[in-house]
């Protein structure tokens, strides 16, 4: 089977799960499990901030730092793409109580300008923009990446108005590979960080929310409150730490195996509309008579699995599990299909 469903699809390798066996463990909610607290002490010293909380999810990191950033009748301002919007169930109104304000940007990325003009004035009869949530990368803009000069525009911005800035970083080394700039380059620039360990750095489960002392403590209180504090977790920390150490720069293969699947299906007469392919994910859309159901049905015949991402519109995503010679099969197979 060859699954370009998404980059979450990875099962441990031999080395990572070596390493998860090994792993010395402790109860985490009593902060005595040293496998996670040397996670969480790589990843913030790694982003250039003072403390990190290892969590189940990049849904849970995400929605804990909207509640410790906001308080209730509040706004956050994000793009329409942005998976806080668009995946996480509304948590935004469940878990804080806020409101949302869109923004259109292209292919999912904002600067500075938009940020501004979103930012509403303060009257009794407005939520107050608290705020702005950027996504490095962006999955539903098809792996598009912000440059480190745009960041920087918009947290000037925020500095001078008062509002607070979060990175949903669920792909953020995907984005580091491309443009070179470090971790710390970055993550300097926010407020709070979210990073997914379970997309393309390839371990089973686990998302690292980061910041400074007061607002990760804050933040491990709103953990429990979500049912997130978690025992012997060192388990799957250890996974963790073997994928920050093993698995970032391998993701510029991902990067050309998703390139390579694009130059491929220009040349196929039954695709349009390919999204600029930036990093690791691929979207485009399918020219009738293909449809989407015909289309992975024949690539299931093929042990090829991918996900609808609109009425016409497939996505293909690369990660560690999917070998250049998987990527040869699914070109044999694309240039076979016939509508
Ligand atoms: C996957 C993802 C998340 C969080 O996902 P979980 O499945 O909850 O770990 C958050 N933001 C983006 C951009 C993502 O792609």
């Amino acid at each position: 089977m060859i699954n370009l469903t998404s980059d979450t699809v990875t099962k441990p390798t031999a080395g990572m799960l070596q390493a998860m066996m090994a792993a010395e463990v402790g109860d985490d909610v009593f902060r005595e499990d040293p496998t996670v607290n040397a996670l969480e002490a790589k990843a913030s010293a790694m982003f250039g901030h003072e403390a990190a909380l290892y969590c189940p999810s990049g849904t849970m990191t995400n929605q804990i730092a909207l509640k410790v950033h906001t308080r209730p009748l509040d706004e956050v301002i994000c793009d329409e793409m942005s998976h806080i919007y668009q995946y996480e169930v509304a948590g935004y109104a469940f878990h804080s109580g806020i409101g949302v304000n869109l923004m259109q940007g292209e292919n999912g990325i904002v600067d500075a300008l938009m940020v501004e003009k979103a930012i509403k004035p303060l009257h009794d009869w407005l939520p107050i923009s608290k705020l702005v949530v950027l996504e490095n990368t962006c999955n539903k803009g098809g792996g598009s990446y912000y440059s480190l000069a745009t960041i920087r525009e918009i947290r000037r911005l925020c500095l001078e108005k008062g509002l607070k800035l979060h990175l949903d970083g669920a792909r953020i080394f995907n984005a580091l590979v491309e443009t070179g700039d470090t971790p710390a380059d970055v993550g300097r620039e926010f407020d709070s960080i979210s990073v997914c360990l379970s997309k393309g750095l390839g371990a089973p489960v686990g998302s690292l929310l980061i910041g400074n002392q007061s607002f990760i403590s804050e933040a491990r209180r709103v953990r429990k409150v979500m049912g997130g504090g978690m025992r012997q977790a060192g388990f799957l920390a250890a996974a963790g730490i073997y994928a920050l150490d093993h698995h970032i720069e391998r993701l510029k293969v991902d990067h050309a195996h998703a390139q390579h699947l694009s130059r491929v299906l220009a040349e196929l007469n039954y695709v349009s509309n390919i999204r600029p392919v930036k990093t690791n994910i691929l979207i485009f859309d399918l020219k009738l008579p293909a449809t989407n159901a015909n289309f992975l049905a024949f690539l299931a015949e093929h042990q090829i699995k991918a996900s609808v991402f609109g009425p016409q519109t497939i996505r293909f995503v690369t990660h560690l599990d999917v070998s250049q010679q998987m990527i040869e099969q699914v070109v044999h197979v694309l240039r076979q299909y016939k509508p």
